[in-house]
């Protein structure tokens, strides 16, 4: 580390700004804001508030923050320090590192929030130690960071380890990114709702035996308004299946399937020791967990098989802005 002072970290996704303050190996403060994504200005007065927050949080514990480290839920060209383009956020061709080191009179280094999860995950979360390691965040979509003799492998143009892109299914269903049948599009949140949605058209009602509508299932969880399928979600699958709905564990195990075809691509591309897994899919675990070890298994090459683990995070919610920090503290 070329750091050894405090630096922040801070997590810029769709739904949240987290920020934390790390000193010392440790975490020294956190702040969290809901994203302003109605303009790209907005947004980037999310992320001023989220780094003042830190500061002040700093300042009260006699810490002065030395650099900042920002990951972005999007395209970041990482030498330049631009955001290309966000499938989520309203962002385009920003120069956003340059932009904040101004407007904060202080260091920034910006990365792909991916990159930074697989970062935090390697130097302190299931892949320390690691020097080949492969991670991938399993949420609304998939995103996927890599660590190749112990550094972050971003390529000729920042885009590299956009593991989620890769395609299982020539000519399959089309997602937000535009492809069809990539690995997001087969075994993300989104895809998991999407194929939720499609049955629910056919006629099925998650939730097998007594509580056998989406009305009952609200009612018995809370889970707000279900009015129609565009209530639908992953979380709907994973507790109809805790119930043994066998379409949702069909759905589940689907997914499960086409992971475990893109983890094996990875095995044979890359070789990994650890296949690190994060994100909200992961607890729906214990429903394609199965499907994913076999899909592995028939699809790795035996030596790279053999070499690998697969693990799930030990970092909770929190590998984003960890990550963020650890890249200021390494920069
Ligand atoms: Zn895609």
């Amino acid at each position: 580390m070329s750091r050894s002072g405090a630096v922040a970290g801070i997590d810029a996704g769709g739904t949240k700004v987290s920020g934390l303050i790390l000193a010392g190996g440790e975490v020294a403060g956190t702040c969290r804001l809901d994203t302003d994504d109605s303009s790209e200005g907005a947004f980037v007065a999310t992320i001023e508030r989220c780094f003042c927050e830190l500061k002040e949080l700093a300042a009260a514990r006699g810490l002065e923050l030395e650099a900042l480290g920002l990951g972005v839920a999007g395209y970041v060209d990482f030498a330049r320090g631009v955001v290309t383009e966000s499938p989520n956020l309203p962002l385009r061709d920003l120069h956003l590192r340059d932009l904040l080191a101004d407007r904060l009179a202080l260091p920034v280094f910006m990365d792909n929030d991916a990159n930074a999860a697989a970062l935090a995950e390697n130097r302190l979360g299931a892949g320390k130690g690691c020097r080949h390691q492969v991670h991938l965040t399993l949420g609304t979509g998939i995103g996927g960071g890599l660590i190749i003799d112990g550094r972050v492998y971003r390529g000729a143009s920042g885009t590299a380890a956009e593991l989620g892109h890769i395609v299982i299914l020539e000519g399959g269903p089309l997602t937000n990114c535009g492809h069809r049948g990539c690995l997001e599009a087969l075994a993300s949140g989104t895809a998991v709702e999407r194929e939720a949605r499609e049955r629910y058209a056919g006629g099925w009602r998650p939730g097998a035996g007594e509580t056998s509508t989406l009305e009952a299932l609200e009612a018995l969880e809370d889970l707000g308004n279900m009015e129609d399928m565009e209530a639908l979600g992953a979380r709907h699958v994973t507790l109809a299946a805790k119930r043994g709905d066998a379409v949702a564990l069909d759905i589940w195990e689907e997914m499960g399937r086409h992971l475990g075809v893109g983890i094996a691509c990875y095995l044979n591309i890359f070789n990994p020791e650890m296949v690190t897994l994060s994100g909200g899919l992961l607890s729906a675990w214990e429903f394609f967990q199965a499907a994913m070890f076999r899909a592995i298994e028939e699809n790795a090459i035996p030596l790279s098989l053999g070499a690998v683990r697969i693990m799930r995070t030990t970092l909770e919610g929190e590998a984003g802005a960890l990550g963020a920090a650890l890249l200021a503290m390494e920069s």
